[in-house]
């Protein structure tokens, strides 16, 4: 394939912003290549500058689960931009929207809407220890819940006990009531709790983890999860950011049947449009200004056409149930190709993702241990066929309503010619 456009408008956006992007990821580093710049997309496609067709299984990093350019999503966007773009001021619609989401997750009595994962995950955590009264916060090595300050840590050398920023420019003041737990291993979490009894306001975790690769939670841990958070007055928030809508339509709450207090949603609530969601338990959420002292405002949260794509979206997926065993049994597809061609892959609902090493992967070092180089090889050989993946390791591979059997079908093909090339050269 020729990359002559993409390579062209790639130097030219380096010049202006750092590494040419507007997000780290997309610059291609992790895969030693450069970035596709794309023109367009049209449900499980997008187009490039040079005018290469892609199957495309990023997804937007998730919105996209009805694929690109829903004509009904579209055309409703379309009608709110006639009316204007912005009022500063409560419309109806984000009433709608709030009564639509808490219709499908109903562990979100009441919620407030902001623009982006990152300042969701931000302000519920505010909110928790506002309410609680406490700092403390245990989150989990290898899950991603956004860039604010005291979410920006990786596990100390002090076996989980201390956390370090995991980037220059984070304070260590921000970090130091940030504990790090284990994915997948309670007692990691029971240790947190036991030293720093009284403490601590909440644990927040990504249900199934989707951002160091896919990492399925272990039968029961969520449950015992949510039991532990109970007996100690901690706060369980999940981190729905890329579940909700996607594993099941009241995401993954419902899909383990596990209940938390608070939640935060993006990606596909936004319908691809900037907005995200912190929500739970009314009490709680009554603590947030104005009814209550916790502070947090936005001047283009609730956004008129973000709220539109949302409420099309979320109906869409409301009124169709049959989307999730759709996409269910076309990621098996993918799940059962990667297997017979010798790939250890992870799959949970229609996110999936193959790691190069020999341990099943249920941790964070687990994930770690995989084989980098051999991602990139996949990766290579995946885009110059024209299917499109997440251009690390570490993401999910995202599977749409919209991607046709043809599409899945010539997937898995390009696996199969994958895993002789990677396996058996
Ligand atoms: C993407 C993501 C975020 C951050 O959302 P942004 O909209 O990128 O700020 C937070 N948590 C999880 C689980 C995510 O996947």
């Amino acid at each position: 394939m020729i990359y002559e456009k993409s390579h062209s408008l790639f130097n030219e956006a380096k010049k202006y912003m750092p590494g040419g992007v507007n997000s780290p990821v997309r610059a291609f580093q992790a895969v030693k290549r450069e970035p596709l710049f794309i023109k367009s997309g049209k449900e499980g496609h997008i187009f490039d500058a040079d005018g290469n067709s892609y199957v495309d299984f990023v997804c937007s990093w998730g919105p996209g689960i009805l694929g690109h350019a829903h004509p009904r999503v579209i055309k409703a966007v379309q009608k709110a931009c006639e009316h204007g773009l912005t009022f500063g001021a409560p419309t109806e619609k984000e009433t709608e929207l709030a009564k639509l989401i808490s219709s499908l997750m109903p562990s979100m009595e009441m919620l407030r809407l902001v623009n982006s994962g990152t300042e969701a995950v931000m302000s519920v955590i505010r909110t928790a220890r506002g309410f609680t009264g406490k700092n403390k916060v245990i989150k989990f090595n290898g899950c991603y819940h956004g860039h604010s300050d005291c979410m920006l840590v990786k596990a100390g050398s002090g076996l989980l006990t201390q956390s370090i920023p995991s980037g220059s420019g984070v304070p260590e003041n921000c970090t130091r009531d940030t504990l790090v737990a284990e994915y997948n291993d309670i007692s990691s979490v029971e240790r947190l709790i036991e030293s720093n009894k009284g403490e601590i306001a909440c644990v927040i975790i990504e249900p199934a983890a989707a951002n160091m690769g896919v990492v399925p939670p272990k039968k029961g841990f969520l449950k015992e999860l949510r039991k532990l958070t109970e007996e100690n007055g901690i706060l369980l928030i999940f981190d729905e950011v890329i579940t909700g809508f996607r594993l099941s339509p009241g995401g993954a709450q419902e899909y383990y049947g596990v209940k938390p207090d608070l939640t935060t949603l993006g990606k596909i609530a936004g319908g691809g449009m900037p907005l995200a969601v912190y929500g739970g338990r009314r009490d709680i959420m009554e603590k947030v200004a104005p009814v209550g002292k916790v502070y947090q405002a936005g001047t283009l949260s609730g956004n008129p056409i973000a709220v539109t794509a949302g409420i099309e979206t979320l109906k869409i997926l409301k009124e169709n149930k049959d989307i999730y065993s759709e996409i269910e049994r076309k990621s098996d597809i993918l799940e059962k190709a990667f297997k017979d061609s010798g790939f250890n892959v992870n799959r949970v609902g229609s996110l999936l993702c193959p790691f190069f090493t020999d341990k099943k992967v249920q941790t964070y070092d687990d994930a770690l241990s995989s084989d980098t180089e051999k991602y990139a090889e996949y990766f290579s050989y995946m885009l110059e066929k024209g299917i499109y993946i997440a251009p690390s390791q570490f993401e999910a591979m995202f599977v749409s309503y919209a991607h046709t059997d043809e599409d899945i079908e010539k997937t898995a093909e390009c696996i199969a010619g994958a895993g002789k090339f990677i396996f058996n050269s």
